[in-house]
């Protein structure tokens, strides 16, 4: 017999009591199903429910033909009596989550004669997909619009029309439907047919928020949040928006322009820096006595890209040059087309990624400096000889 279905009669129903009709194990996951509950089982896009069956555990909930199936973390007799409880403010984050889908989908297939042709609920954001064009602009009007039905407090009804009445019914379906149809109304926004868990009325949903929209195949993907998940996503982004402000000493709506200013900045000192390197390079190189076999130099800090600039100041009084940087980037020169040879040399002892010229390799080497510069000097008096 069919698992009664508690929540398509009352989805604020929070305990039940029932008995198990059936208790199987699946490869050490322990099933039972019960004559009634009300658990929402995964689907229409809503993940299932959480929460407990007397002591024991309710880890997921499926439906397969017409039987519910609850995974519990530990095994209940069949005929036992069980006492479930809904881990509320999970469902209840989903309801208002739903909920909210329902009026912003609604509300778009209704402006742009599109479908909705994809539809997921996240433990973060839900995400939709439409299959139309639309602008951030466009979006927004739409946001606009079911923060509007939120103030008007629209009740969100079920039914089950009779299959004249559905004949004759214009409403949105994700997938084609078979027996008894549930459909949802929400006067103004939208008509669809639904077997999940909704809020009473569109209060409920409190607020709407889109967060994004990407172009998706030939429409669009939406995110948005709903409920008490909207406050905390508010909430997060102001906290940590205000901490940037106050490190940028900006107001937090400048943060951008605030952040935009600092990059320029630090891109104009980067720029200062590379030039002061090279100017030191070629003052170091002035020091080194003409002719002299191996120069090595490790600067820590350096960019991976700067490091050629250096290695050529080096390269005019020293025949074979090593210079690293940043993260173990290198560059070897080498006057007599041995660059080579050298790194070929360094991979006998350490891990080495690169390549180039005879005259010029650059990559990236793992190993502490001073050894590297040992192993560098013996193979540069080595290949030299
Ligand atoms: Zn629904």
């Amino acid at each position: 017999m069919d698992t009664v279905k508690l929540y398509e009669q009352d989805a604020y129903r929070k305990t039940f009591s029932s008995i198990v009709e059936d208790s199987i194990s699946e490869k050490g996951i322990f099933k039972v199903a019960l004559r009634e509950t009300a658990f929402y089982p995964e689907g229409g896009g809503q993940p299932a429910d959480h929460g407990t069956l007397g002591d024991v555990k309710v880890l997921d909930v499926q439906e397969r033909d017409g039987i519910i199936w609850h995974t519990v973390s530990e095994p209940l007799p069949k005929g036992a009596s069980a006492d479930g409880r809904i881990d509320w403010e999970r469902r209840y984050d989903y309801m208002q989550n739903h909920s909210g889908e329902h009026v912003v989908s609604g509300l778009i297939c209704r402006t742009f004669g599109c479908s909705n042709v994809g539809f997921h609920m996240g433990s973060d954001v839900i995400t939709m997909d439409f299959n139309t064009p639309m602008t951030w602009e466009q979006a927004m009007e739409i946001e606009g619009r079911a923060n509007r039905a939120i103030e008007m407090q629209i009740p969100i009804t079920a039914s089950y029309p009779t299959a004249e009445e559905l004949a004759d019914l214009d409403y949105r379906s994700k997938k084609e439907l078979s027996g008894r149809v549930r459909i949802l109304t929400i006067e103004g926004c939208d008509t669809c047919a639904c077997c999940g868990t909704h809020v009473r009325t569109t209060a409920e949903i409190r607020l709407v928020k889109i967060l994004s929209l990407q172009n998706y195949k030939s429409g669009v993907r939406i995110t948005m949040v709903s409920g008490n998940r909207a406050l905390e996503d508010y909430r997060r982004k102001h906290d940590g928006i205000s901490a940037a402000a106050r490190l940028l000493s900006a107001k937090p709506e400048e943060t951008a322009q605030a952040v935009e200013r600092v990059l320029e900045e630090n891109g104009r000192l980067r720029y200062e820096m590379a030039g002061m390197r090279k100017r030191i390079a070629q003052l170091q190189a002035q020091t080194i006595p003409e002719g002299t076999a191996a120069c090595f130099l490790d600067e820590p800090l350096a960019p991976a890209r700067g490091l050629r600039e250096i290695a050529n100041a080096l390269g005019e009084r020293a025949d074979n040059v090593m210079v690293m940087g940043e993260n173990g980037a290198y560059v070897i020169k080498s006057a007599d087309s041995r660059a080579r040879a050298l790194q070929e040399a360094l991979r006998e002892t350490f891990t080495v990624q690169g390549g180039g010229s005879d005259q010029m390799v650059q990559g990236v080497i793992r190993g502490e400096s001073v050894q590297i510069e040992e192993a560098f000097r013996a193979a540069a008096e080595r290949v030299q000889r």
